[in-house]
């Protein structure tokens, strides 16, 4: 093989195709995209879900934040005792513009690649509602809208009617509901297939089932990747392999960088009739029906190594959760269930940009429950840094530095 190449990408999620597509653009760089796909890789267990406000306050996987509480709430109530106290689980601002970046781009990047490429990854404006069920969910959501005062015209409140008006099949239990209306959902595998195959038409060598074993490095530069098929030559890695990023990392620095596996697993319906307008979060579960009718139930949270099995008890909680909200899914046809690995960080935040002590390395990895809605910004931040350009974000939060993490808690993930 041995190929020479400006930037070589290993690992073809969301966020690696992101980058060979924003690379590819201007189609000076000879670009090479290199994945095996490994069990429970992330980008085609997601749920596709644009929720940038929802995650950056935890609301989009609802379950990470609510599972202890629920616990506690449980045990309060049967005993009489107080409530715990409310914990809206808010990333730090960076994050939210961040995040609201690249829900942004989305719009113009489905057009541009429908016009351009001919590919359609199925963009969807949703918004995502966080159903109430009772004060206690409101006094959390209460909470949460006190946080991002600066983004209350992205908040609408929809009392008991007006959400049986927008979701007929929410259960009439329900008291309300807070939508962020900027919160929306594209296919994950078309969005993924549409970013490769866009970079391939503009000139992207794609490697694909194929493994990176190493990295080769002179002094202190990396200059090409080992792969199961040979090796490629390159000026400048870029490592978005997901939740085996560490191991990349560790290849061409000699240093992990501190990524690990979080599981979410999910349930499928088979197709039904239109029964939501939105997606849906709730203390349970997230809801989403795709374009093609399949209603998507998640998601786990789970710290169980690169373990991929799915189990009866979180899967029959999510399916419990999700007929709680739309009774209708008691009826459903369970067409599938998977379980992903997260990249995650224990800041939740994403690691992005070159390193020290090593040229021709750049992180693009750690995106943990965000990567298919920041793949956009990530792509985009990466074909700068590539260029020595100007980022559009600060990257200084984003680059990794040991201190980052230092006495950190993990967070309750249950
Ligand atoms: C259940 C679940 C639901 C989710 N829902 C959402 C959601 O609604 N919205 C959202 O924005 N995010 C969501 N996420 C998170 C999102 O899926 C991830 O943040 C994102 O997919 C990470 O993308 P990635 O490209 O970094 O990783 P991956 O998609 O895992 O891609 C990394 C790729 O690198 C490959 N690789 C690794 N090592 C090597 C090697 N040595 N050689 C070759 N290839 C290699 C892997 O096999 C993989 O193909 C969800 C995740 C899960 C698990």
């Amino acid at each position: 093989m041995n190929k020479n190449y400006d930037v070589v990408i290993t690992g073809g999620g969301a966020v690696g195709a992101a980058c060979a597509y924003f690379l590819s653009r201007e189609k000076d760089l000879k670009v090479a995209l290199v994945d095996f796909k490994k069990p429970g890789n992330a980008s085609r267990a997601s749920a596709g879900g644009l929720w940038a406000i929802g995650e950056s306050v935890g609301l989009g996987c609802g379950v990470i934040f609510f599972k202890t509480l629920s616990k506690q709430m449980n045990e309060a109530k049967e005993n009489g005792g107080e409530l715990p106290p409310l914990r809206p689980h808010q990333l730090p601002d960076f994050f939210f513009d961040f995040a609201l970046t690249s829900n942004n781009m989305f719009p113009s990047l489905h057009e541009e690649l429908r016009e351009k490429h001919n590919i359609d990854f199925k963009f969807e404006e949703t918004g995502l509602k966080f159903v109430m069920y009772d004060e206690h969910d409101r006094a959390y959501a209460d909470q949460i809208a006190s946080g991002i005062p600066h983004l209350s015209d992205q908040v609408k409140w929809l009392n008991a009617d007006e959400l049986r008006e927008e979701e007929p099949y929410v259960t009439p239990e329900a008291i309300g509901a807070m939508n962020f209306t900027c919160d929306h959902q594209v296919s994950p595998f078309l969005l993924i297939d549409s970013y490769t195959e866009a970079a391939r038409q503009n000139g992207v060598d794609l490697y694909l089932n194929t493994m990176v074993t190493g990295v080769e490095t002179q002094g202190n530069r990396v200059v090409g990747v080992r792969t199961d098929k040979g090796t490629i030559s390159c000026n400048t890695m870029i490592n978005a392999g997901g939740a085996w990023a560490s191991q990349l990392c560790e290849w061409a620095t000699g240093h992990t960088i501190p990524v690990y596996p979080v599981k979410g697993q999910i349930v499928l319906s088979e197709k039904l009739p239109k029964i939501m307008r939105g997606c849906i979060s709730t203390s349970d579960c997230y809801i989403a029906q795709k374009d093609n009718g399949e209603v998507l139930i998640g998601s786990t949270t789970e710290e169980k190594g690169y373990d991929t099995t799915n189990t009866l008890p979180e899967l029959k909680g999510l399916a419990q959760g999700a007929s709680k909200c739309l009774p209708i899914l008691k009826e459903m046809n369970i067409k599938r269930t998977w379980a992903g690995l997260r990249p995650g960080t224990r800041d939740e935040i994403p690691i992005l940009g070159p390193m020290d002590g090593i040229e021709g390395y750049i992180n693009a990895c750690g995106h943990f429950r965000t990567g298919i809605l920041c793949s956009a910004i990530t792509g985009t931040l990466i074909n700068e840094i590539v260029r020595g350009k100007e980022t559009t974000l600060d990257l200084k939060p984003f680059l990794y530095d040991p201190k980052r993490f230092e006495d950190l808690e993990p967070p309750f993930y249950g």
